[in-house]
């Protein structure tokens, strides 16, 4: 009789389909100190042993702290129901903890984790910690869901770190940080403040569709981005944050100055989104030249290009149509739009300029 846990080729715990390491652990009770006594001398005899395979077990409290592992601590698929432990400690290889659950708090400060650290699809229930921590390689934290806080204060971490897809409920900081790589959190959802601003990013920072809770975090989060981005000569990317930086700073206005800069979002797309302003221009076009077809009341093709024409050339040079223009109602919509070409038209062309030209 073997354990019935996929490759596990251990002896099953009494009379027990699975070993001790891959045994639920009992409500509570005496049993349950038991079992968990049980759990603990066998991680440490397998450690011993020089075996470092966890895979799938299932801890009381994981503790692997003040150790030094001499390889790469597997600890894929395994649950850990109170908190997961792993200070001080020095792993000569990486930690892989793939689509692994700590219901209680994943704490690996002041480690030197000599490989990466891999948590993809963790669940994690309370917080995270690395302070102080030195991870060599990747921190690969994609799609990961951490119900509290997400800390990397004081870490050194030697290659790129991605959070793409993750959930971080509460604060995530770095303050006192190098990241020697890149930053990704891309699609990531942030719930609490955010602080980047403190670290020392040597590559890129990416918040692409990330989703921020707090609109200030927003701001401070893509302002960091940007700047790094400007730095890489990114000027896409460093747009796209840009954007975003300032669309957080007018939802922090008051109600006026909120809906009032909509006009320089929207269809002006605070100068860095091109294609908006070129629909956008055409579109008061046709718009003018709709509503002076309608006024002048006669429905032919030919008066509706002649229109098009008087719109286009409204909107291009101001003048030409307050001085061609009528009377009346016609007159004055004539100003208006030629009050709009007055704005629309230098922002194209400085929006092109900055996009295209050196
Ligand atoms: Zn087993």
């Amino acid at each position: 009789m073997q354990c019935k846990f996929a490759g596990c080729d251990s002896d099953p715990y009494e009379d027990q389909e699975y070993c001790i390491l891959h045994l639920d652990l009992p409500g509570k009770g005496s049993e349950l100190e038991l079992i968990k006594d049980l759990k603990e001398k066998e991680v440490e005899r397998k450690i011993e042993s020089g075996d470092l395979n966890f895979k799938g077990a299932k801890f009381f409290d994981a503790n692997f702290s003040g150790m030094h592992i001499p390889g790469d601590l597997i600890l894929t698929q395994s649950t850990v129901l109170n908190d997961f432990h792993c200070l001080d400690s020095e792993i000569d290889g990486g930690i892989w903890f793939d689509q692994g659950t700590v219901a209680g708090h994943a704490i690996f400060e002041s480690s030197l984790i000599r490989g990466s650290i891999s948590f993809f699809k963790g669940k994690v229930g309370g917080n995270i910690s690395f302070d102080h921590a030195q991870v060599d390689k990747y921190v690969w934290f994609e799609g990961v869901t951490v119900e509290g806080e997400a800390s990397f204060n004081q870490c050194h971490l030697g290659g790129s770190i991605s959070f793409n897809n993750a959930t971080i409920d509460e604060n995530i900081s770095f303050y006192g940080s190098i990241i020697e790589g890149n930053a990704w959190f891309e699609r990531a959802y942030l719930g609490g403040n955010t602080w980047f601003d403190l670290a020392e990013i040597k590559g890129a920072l990416c918040f692409k569709d990330c989703k921020f809770k707090y609109i200030k975090s927003q701001e401070k989060a893509c302002r960091s981005a940007k700047i790094l981005w400007e730095r890489l000569g990114d000027r896409g990317k460093a747009d796209y944050h840009f954007y975003r930086e300032m669309e957080a700073k007018r939802k922090q206005k008051s109600f006026l100055h909120r809906h009032l800069e909509l006009i320089v979002q929207y269809p002006f797309g605070y100068g860095v989104r091109p294609l908006r302003l070129i629909l956008t221009f055409l579109g008061i076009i046709m718009f003018f030249a709709l509503v002076f077809w309608k006024i002048e009341d006669n429905y032919s093709p030919d008066t509706l290009m002649d229109k098009l024409r008087f719109s286009f050339l409204t909107m291009l040079i101001p003048a030409y149509g307050v001085i061609n223009a009528k009377t009346g109602i016609y007159g004055w919509l004539t100003i208006f739009e030629a009050f709009i070409g007055a704005f629309t038209w230098p922002t194209f062309m400085v929006i092109f300029a900055r996009k295209y030209m050196r």
